[in-house]
């Protein structure tokens, strides 16, 4: 039996009092927690009798470290860290400016360059950088500024008292695999906080609590995903420069599936290498860590990286909703930033900018609440407005309807691009509508049986080991640990769905989609199917995919104990 992860009942829990509380350590929690702390000290050199304080300002961040789950490309958008801190070229850890860009299409053997790299795709004076070096930077500053960031600490629930956001629960630390204390047990902190800033990422699982509770996805758009999986090369020099940044379509995806390569030259002959594939896709078998494996069999990708070696693997999903998928950003204790809230420009695959931004709107907003002392949901409630009002939304809303318009394939996305490319965003029509990526998945006897067109994506993967990989050799060098004996973390609501519909309808497309072999079915003489889910939970590389893409909804990631999960030094 699979005992999934909760907040044990019936423990008295220390209690802490804060102002501010932001959960998630990454660009937007960082930017947030800085811009806040500029606000107070200019606020103190003004007001020397009305002193405001950050001793009650608190970022939590999973991760052992912090940087350690920051994953992207990465391509970095200086906009808003010029905002932020002006000159912050100087001092941050930036790899290459991008002088020299391409986009390609890809067939089987062939490619085609665009003879005019289109406008969204064009990174001159954008800055090629590890996220996980960049976001360690930032977190070093805000350490500076006398903000407490507990690294290692999970938020596990939120606390809302009278349909207000009063705080958030930590994970307990030390509960065995059935979900009893350990002799090291200690019971998570109820962190109780005037203001409540959620900045956990994509499909942040606190935000997926808050969108539940408040209906905040109501007359929404579902939002869709994609996900990036990543290795980072060392290659023979010569191959490409730093600076050079190199997008594919095409191949190996088909005119179904929406998706994408990068290739970012960077210091010291280190190339990122990365596919997003939508989490869109028709067929339950297909998988996206085998994408980037066959991407990388293309004869012009094998001649890039041939003679090196992947230093470096990762995965993570990116909200491709755009604006119309963004929820309510603010309302009674709460705010939501960066991609947690669906800040991402999918047409640029950007999306660093505008989460840094969003911390600095609500900083600002944050620090309006406590220097007028006023807390409530209306006070709060004015970053929504400085979100609208601000270039976030000038820039989402040219590409409203950009990946609604690829829908129905590759070829119609490309004809509503160009049309709402002349037409301001707004194509055909004002409001594109979208289906939640997991409810287009195609039953398998819709599909045929030996994956037609979308084959060479399909069955088991065992790769050549040196230039390609297997899951497990790749996850190998993502630096994933997890403390082996606490409950499983992705909570499964109803496995009998998995071993007797599931694995019929569907065939179990968890074991596929998943990047990091989390999810395995297990021959079961007892069941009914012969077959019975099982779990690696100390796999998990924290990409969230599961939650997105399960066709039954039925799978919940839930935050394991803090500090536990991927390594993603230098990525
Ligand atoms: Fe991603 Fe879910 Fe697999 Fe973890 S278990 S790596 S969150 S798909």
């Amino acid at each position: 039996m699979i005992v999934f992860r909760k907040p044990l009942e019936g423990v008295e829990r220390p209690q802490m009092e804060a102002d501010v509380v932001i959960v998630g350590g990454g660009p937007a929690g960082m930017a947030c927690a800085l811009r806040l702390s500029q606000l107070i000290d200019s606020h103190n050199e003004k007001h020397p009798d009305a002193q405001l304080t950050k001793e009650n300002i608190y970022v939590l961040e999973k991760a052992r470290e912090v940087g350690q789950h920051c994953l992207s490309g990465a391509l970095l958008d200086p906009r808003s860290m010029r905002e932020l801190l002006p000159g912050f070229e100087k001092e941050a850890p930036l790899d290459a400016e991008v002088t020299k860009e391409a986009v390609y299409f890809m067939t089987r053997t062939g490619k085609f360059k665009l003879p005019i790299t289109p406008p969204p795709l064009r990174d001159h004076g954008n800055y090629v950088v590890s996220l996980n070096k960049f976001v360690k930077w930032l977190g070093s500053k805000v350490e500076e500024t006398g903000i407490t960031v507990f690294s290692g600490f999970a938020g596990s629930e939120l606390l809302i008292e009278n349909e207000r956001v009063v705080g958030v629960r930590t994970d307990d630390k030390g509960v065995d695999k059935s979900n009893q204390p350990k002799g090291n047990f200690e019971p998570g902190y109820d962190l109780r906080a005037k203001v409540t800033i959620l900045a956990e990422g994509t499909r942040g699982s606190l935000t997926k609590q808050l969108v539940s509770r408040f209906s905040l996805d109501k007359d929404r758009n579902p939002q869709t995903y994609g996900v990036g999986v990543k290795e980072l090369w060392e290659v023979p020099s010569g191959r490409i420069a730093a600076g050079e940044v190199i997008y594919t379509m095409g191949w190996p995806l088909t005119a179904k599936e929406y998706g994408g390569a990068w290739l970012y030259g960077g210091k010291d002959n280190i190339v990122s290498l990365g596919f997003v594939t939508g989490l869109d896709y028709p067929d339950p078998r297909l998988d996206p860590q085998r994408v980037l494996q066959e991407f990388k069999e293309h004869p012009f990708v094998r001649q890039l990286l041939e003679g090196g070696k992947m230093i470096r693997y990762g995965a993570k999903s990116l909200p491709y909703g755009g604006w119309w998928a963004v929820p309510p950003v603010a309302g009674d204790g709460w705010m939501i930033l960066g991609d947690s809230a669906g800040f991402l420009n999918s047409q640029r695959l950007k999306g660093i900018h505008l989460a840094i931004k969003s911390g600095m709107l609500a900083a600002e907003t944050a620090y309006d609440a406590m220097a007028k002392g006023d807390f409530s949901a209306a006070q709060l409630g004015t970053y929504a407005q400085k979100v609208e009002s601000s270039w976030i939304k000038k820039e989402l809303w040219a590409v409203r309807n950009f990946h609604q318009g690829f829908e129905h394939g590759f070829w119609h996305g490309m004809f509503h691009a160009g049309l709402q490319q002349i037409t301001g965003g707004r194509g055909l029509h004002a409001k594109y509508a979208a289906t939640a990526g997991h409810a287009r998945l195609k039953k398998l006897a819709e599909l045929p049986a030996d994956g037609g067109a979308e084959k060479h994506l399909l069955n088991d993967y065992k790769g050549d080991g040196k230039f390609t990989f297997d899951k497990l050799t790749d996850l190998y060098h993502s630096g994933t640990k997890h403390e082996e004996d606490q409950p499983a973390h992705l909570v499964i609501h109803d496995t009998n769905i998995c071993n007797e519909r599931c694995v019929k309808e569907f065939g179990n497309p968890c074991q596929h989609f998943c990047p990091a072999n989390v999810y395995e079915m297990t021959e079961a003489a007892d069941a009914p199917s012969g077959k019975q889910i099982h779990l690696n939970p100390s796999n998990c590389v924290h990409c969230k995919t599961c939650d997105i893409m399960d066709p039954y909804q039925i799978i919940t990631w839930v935050p394991p104990e803090g500090g536990g999960g991927p390594n993603y030094d230098g990525m």
